[in-house]
């Protein structure tokens, strides 16, 4: 029996009173449970110095292994390659990327640094699933250590169309890396066709007979693997957090309006001010719809060490004040904007509670939102989901009301047009969404990976 080794860039390690965890990080211990494994990747903290070796938490049949970065590694690697280069790109800002060698030469450093340290725990059956763009090198690094195991690649984020990967100084650099993976996985299969589009124009590679892919003389395969959510658990949950005492203080402020929910990370990428712009288009456009609903806004601060986050702090704080500004009464605002986390149950029940779930980020590889927030609705009294069509997830959710995240007054059209949506209609536009949820959810997104890396060959 292979052992499973996760490697992602903070590690799950379960600490007492944190509360429930998320769902693929749940998802990955359940998978690490099932035969044994090992969760590695860095502990979160930056220490005078890196690591001789990696902290080891045992727990069940887990271990959780945790190596401290420099200060330098975090700025070089983390603040810089990996959230001011690569973010950007995978979510094709373009006008927002930096690219200095420095960075990437941290990148690729800590890359190296975690292969030599993650080394040593690896036996000849494991094999090893790692995550997401801190990590693209990580495969190469491991076999220039000699690690022969079957390695696969989950990239949670956008694969960008080929115009977009030319624009990174360095890419072959990348995309090579990406190549040394035996099995590389992404959300859409949008990304996969972006995906071979660059390798056969930029890398002179093909597409094999079997499905394999040969490109920088490796093989790999490229698959999509959309991810999915507990849909279950969190229908469950979001019936029983009904009760809870923080859903109901929000349910009785917000009287016999109608609630239109918004959760997003503090992220560029996902539209928020453009949203905020839609809710005065929709007032100037529907004067008539004024007092009649509430937008609630929740955004905890992310990444606020990057400089374009804290500019973008900034604009959606303004653009939400201009829209209240210019609207609001003495008993109503149309928007309120939290800018804190609130805990996973309690947005369950806001989840149920609201008329319509808006999720339109510019860019986004799925977003669980979306999916989380059909799966707490009420099957007799459904909302509306308002959902980008440049999110991972508009390619499952067909029936959710798809729209340009860039036009305010298409998005302002869509919330109109839910706020009037009968109970039939809502229903049936639910229903087809739910069932996609329950067929794809976050248990079959690993086993499925883990079968098609599991049916890579391995080196000899
Ligand atoms: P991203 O990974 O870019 O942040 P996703 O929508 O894919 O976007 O995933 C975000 C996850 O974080 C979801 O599971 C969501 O429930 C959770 N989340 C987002 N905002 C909040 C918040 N304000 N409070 C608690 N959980 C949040």
């Amino acid at each position: 029996m292979s052992r499973l080794i996760t490697v992602s860039n903070r590690v799950g390690v379960p600490t007492p009173g944190a509360g429930r965890a998320g769902g693929l990080e749940s998802a990955l211990r359940e998978a690490l449970e099932a035969d044994g494994g090992i969760w590695f990747g860095w502990s979160g903290q930056v220490a005078e110095a890196r690591s001789e070796a990696p902290t080891i938490l045992k727990k069940g049949k887990v271990t959780f292994a945790t190596v401290d970065l420099s200060r330098t590694d975090y700025d070089d690697y983390y603040l810089g390659y990996a959230n001011s280069t690569l973010w950007p790109l995978l979510h094709y800002q373009l006008g927002l990327i930096e690219f200095h060698r420095k960075q990437f030469q941290g990148y690729i450093a800590v890359n190296e640094y975690m292969a030599r340290l993650l080394a040593p725990l690896i036996e000849p059956d494991d094999l090893i699933w790692v995550h997401d763009y801190h990590l693209i090198p990580l495969a190469e690094e491991l076999r220039k250590l000699g690690i022969k195991n079957r390695i696969g690649f989950f990239l949670h984020t956008p694969f960008p169309a080929t115009e977009i990967m030319v624009a990174l100084p360095h890419h072959e650099m990348i995309m090579r890396a990406l190549c040394a993976y035996d099995l590389i996985g992404l959300q859409t299969e949008l990304g996969v066709r972006a995906f071979l589009d660059y390798i056969a124009r930029e890398a002179n590679g093909r597409l094999e007979f079997d499905g394999s892919l040969s490109a920088y003389d490796q093989l790999t395969r490229v698959v999509a693997f959309p991810i999915g959510i507990d849909t279950e658990g969190f229908a469950r949950s979001a019936v029983r957090a009904t009760r809870l005492a923080e859903t109901k203080r929000l349910k009785n402020s917000i009287a016999d309006r109608q609630l239109i929910i918004g959760v997003d990370r503090m992220d560029y990428s996902k539209g928020i001010p453009t949203r905020f712009e839609a809710i005065d288009d929709l007032l100037t456009e529907w004067p008539d719809e004024t007092g009649k609903f509430t937008y609630l806004q929740i955004t905890p601060p992310s990444r606020s060490d990057v400089l374009p986050y804290q500019a973008l702090r900034r604009d959606v704080e303004h653009a939400a004040g201009h829209v209240n500004g210019k609207y609001s009464d003495l008993d109503w605002a149309p928007i309120r904007f939290v800018a804190r986390a609130v805990s996973r149950s309690a947005l369950a029940g806001i989840f149920r509670f609201s008329r319509i779930g808006l999720v339109t980020p510019w860019r986004d590889g799925m977003n669980l939102v979306a999916k989380e927030y059909v799966a707490s609705q009420d099957p007799d009294d459904p909302g509306v989901l308002v959902l980008s069509r440049f999110a991972g997830a508009a390619a499952e959710l067909k029936t959710a009301l798809l729209v340009n995240p860039l036009d305010p007054s298409e998005i302002a059209g869509a919330i109109h047009r839910a706020l009037k949506m009968g109970v039939g209609e809502r229903k049936e536009r639910w229903q087809a969404m739910m069932e996609v949820l329950r067929n794809n959810t976050i248990d079959d997104w690993s086993a499925n990976f883990l079968k098609a890396l599991k049916a890579t060959r391995q080196l000899d």
